[in-house]
């Protein structure tokens, strides 16, 4: 039992966010009582409990939910710099993760995992690699954190490297297979997410067998794409068709279908977004790095579309962080349109928190601060410069001024994974494993 005693909470709303002083009861994982100043529990209720103090300016919010990353890239962070998409893909990302094997993967996989940890991510939606997605799984139920992810999904590439070559059954199978053994799993910490790449690296008939399953089992589906006008165009000659427009046309979309990027989208592509209630994530350090373009993401807003924020693959975003990725996601909004007064802090915070939660199928569970839900907190000191007057604007300040070097603790379902500077004994050993000889896991 942890008391968290005499904080800031912001809890993000549909509209407007409730800011108060007052104080959490942390009890078998969940947010058990919210005590609103005047209001003070009674000794006995919090008899036996670990008191934190969050006085004078620490500041509770959700826990941050990332709904794309490919926390498998890690290792390849700077080393794929200034190219194109297809070509950053073809040269640079897949060979590289053709290199990964159990003990690579693992080491890739902590070294984000204590990045977003350490920057208040408690929740993420990731794509993996072909191979190797079980040991992430294995890591991510070890370390408690909440995972939402699978294997990357991809049968059709000729200019694959033969570590990522994989028949259609292969895919399905391995697929369905780590879904079996690992969805749900961990008191439902760890949910499987059906991933396959992006259009041009998957058959008709994989898309098609990856929706039925879908239906079938209640199952997210991730893909990128309208990603880079050279992937639109590509894909408009060999097909005659745009991503969306063709994924629809095969009948490939349910409204468990998730599209990372929608940067290249047409109006009929956009209707069919709405129509299929397909979330959007919105990547937008990867664009502008990339050359891709930026999202029209205030209009997907107004269409009623969910949107959330991804911080994708360390290779071409270089960072984690989601502190950059919100203020980009507001800052885009504002120029592009010339209007100050759109996509105001709030959004990009509902984007980590509320539609993040919505997206990865957890909205009663996780994304706000209400008695009974699970206790995944990012909690943030205020304390800092760049943070000053934060009472008047606490979203403007996270949002704009604020970074990782404000994350005080990071916790998920109760228990702390990051506190002050050091992460959780089971990660810091897992880490010592995987970056040793030792045999691991
Ligand atoms: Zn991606």
């Amino acid at each position: 039992m942890i008391f968290l005693k005499d904080f800031h909470i912001l809890n993000p709303a549909e509209r407007e966010f409730d800011f108060y002083r007052g104080s959490l009861l942390i009890k078998d994982g969940k947010i058990a009582q919210i005590y609103r100043e005047p209001e003070k529990p009674e000794p006995a209720e919090i008899q036996g409990a670990e008191i934190i103090s969050g006085h004078p300016s620490k500041l509770i919010f959700p826990g941050f939910i990332q709904s794309h990353i490919h926390l498998c890239q890690t290792l390849h962070r700077n080393l794929a710099e200034e190219m194109p998409l297809l070509q950053w893909l073809t040269d640079e990302v897949w060979p590289y993760e053709a290199t990964l094997d159990r003990k690579k993967m693992g080491r890739a996989v902590i070294m984000g995992l204590k990045e977003i940890i350490s920057s208040g991510t408690t929740a993420i939606l990731d794509m993996g690699t072909v191979h190797e997605q079980e040991v992430i799984f294995e890591i991510m139920g070890r370390v408690g954190f909440r995972y939402t992810g699978g294997k990357a999904m991809m049968d059709k590439v000729s200019n694959a490297p033969e570590g990522l070559k994989e028949s259609m059954d292969e895919s399905l199978d391995e697929s369905i297979r780590l879904y079996e053994k690992f969805h749900r799993s961990h008191d439902g910490l760890l949910h499987y997410a059906l991933s396959p790449r992006f259009l041009l690296s998957c058959s008709d008939e994989l898309l098609r067998q990856v929706k039925i399953f879908s239906d079938d089992n209640d199952l997210i589906i991730q893909t990128h794409g309208a990603e880079h006008p050279d992937e639109v165009e590509t894909i408009k000659k060999k097909i005659g068709f745009g991503n969306i427009a063709y994924l629809e046309k095969i009948g490939a979309l349910n409204n468990n279908t998730v599209i990372t990027h929608a940067v290249h989208v047409d109006e009929n592509e956009k209707e069919i977004l709405q129509d299929y209630a397909i979330a959007v994530v919105h990547c937008p350090s990867t664009n502008l790095k990339l050359g891709s373009g930026i999202a029209p993401v205030n209009e997907y807003l107004q269409r009623g579309i969910t949107v959330g924020l991804g911080t994708d693959g360390a290779p071409c975003n270089n960072s984690h962080s989601v502190f950059f990725g919100m203020k980009l996601a507001s800052l885009l909004q504002k120029g592009i349109n010339h209007n100050p007064l759109l996509f105001p802090a709030e959004e990009s915070l509902r984007m980590v928190s509320l539609r993040g939660a919505e997206i990865i199928k957890m909205g009663d569970t996780v994304g706000s601060i209400e008695e009974g839900m699970d206790a995944d907190l990012a909690i943030l000191n205020m304390d800092s410069p760049q943070t000053y007057n934060f009472e008047e604007n606490p979203a403007a300040a996270i949002v704009f001024g604020a970074d990782a070097r404000n994350v005080y603790a990071t916790m998920v379902r109760g228990k702390f994974l990051y506190r002050e500077g050091k992460f959780s004994t089971t990660l810091e050993a897992l880490d010592r494993s995987f970056n040793s000889n030792l045999r691991v896991l």
